[in-house]
């Protein structure tokens, strides 16, 4: 008799066991075989990846590696010349209000308004998430509270610090309650204190409202304590684990060297 047939019959003698498919968690993203190029360029060259709620994942690169290429795509501004991108098992191309409904954004570019108040900024993106009325006032505390900027409420965006005007980028993109958080280059600029600051505000997020996040950088020493790291070079995702193994398999003895060896083919 074929051992297939004989399977069955074994499998209903004893307990049940669950299925390591079935308790797998749903991707908040699951991203397939994307590629884009600009002319000549190819900025993504065949990226797959999938990403669990929860997590703080890393995506490192250096320059021109093609992150912010990857974000634009993931939110609808560019389309990829193939390849697909599902968000919570909503298929970003055929229907893309449900897919970027659950996606919360900061572009590397700032994009508050300096010379609006703190509220009258997050009050305009309410409104284009359809939060109105009572609801809003409460969710512009709510985001505010999140990153300890309550107090800022009535500032102008312009006397703000450049730690505290990305706090209200992200404050802003939390609001309408993603289940992906997409940073690029969130620390760009900041010193390494309020870097810090910015990390661990996040990755708390992460742990108390199982969020998760996606964190775009090249700097190394910020995503050492990132659940995963993803290594993308030249358009291609080259190495994706935890830190400490991505550090073990690269030979290695530091993110940074592992991070050097993998992009510049130098170890240190
Ligand atoms: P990163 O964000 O990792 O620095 P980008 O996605 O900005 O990388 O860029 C990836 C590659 O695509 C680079 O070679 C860059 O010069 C090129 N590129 C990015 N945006 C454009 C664009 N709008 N037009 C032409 N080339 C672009
Ligand atoms: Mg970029």
């Amino acid at each position: 008799m074929p051992i297939a047939a004989e399977r069955p019959a074994r499998e209903s003698a004893g307990p049940k066991l669950p299925s390591p498919v079935m308790t797998a968690p749903v991707p908040v993203i699951a991203i397939d075989g994307l590629t884009k190029s600009y002319g000549k360029v190819r900025a993504l060259d065949g990226v797959s990846l999938s990403l669990e709620p929860g997590r703080f994942t890393a995506l490192l690169g250096p320059n021109g590696a093609g992150k912010s290429t990857l974000f634009q795509i993931l939110t609808g501004l560019f389309v990829a010349d193939s390849g697909s991108v599902r968000v919570l098992g909503a298929d970003l191309a055929a229907d893309p209000t449900a897919a970027l409904a659950r996606l919360g954004i900061v572009f590397q570019q700032p994009s508050l308004d300096l010379d609006l108040t703190v509220e009258q900024n997050l009050a305009y993106h309410a409104g284009l998430h359809g939060i109105g009325g009572r609801r809003r006032r409460d969710a512009i505390e709510e985001a505010l509270a999140l990153f300890g900027q309550s107090e800022t409420r009535r500032q102008r965006v312009r006397t703000l610090s450049g730690g505290n005007r990305r706090k209200i980028e992200m404050a802003r993109a939390l609001m309408s309650a993603p289940a992906l958080l997409l940073l690029d280059e969130p620390t760009q600029g900041l010193d390494p204190a309020s870097r810090r600051d910015l990390v661990l505000h996040v990755s708390r997020l992460v742990r108390e409202r199982d969020l998760g996040v996606l964190w775009a950088t090249h700097i190394v020493s910020e995503v050492e304590a990132a659940d995963r790291v993803v290594v993308l070079h030249r358009g291609r995702v080259i190495e994706d684990g935890a830190p400490a193994d991505v550090v073990a398999r690269s030979g290695a003895s530091t993110l940074e060297g592992a991070f050097l060896a993998l992009t510049q083919g130098r170890a240190a």
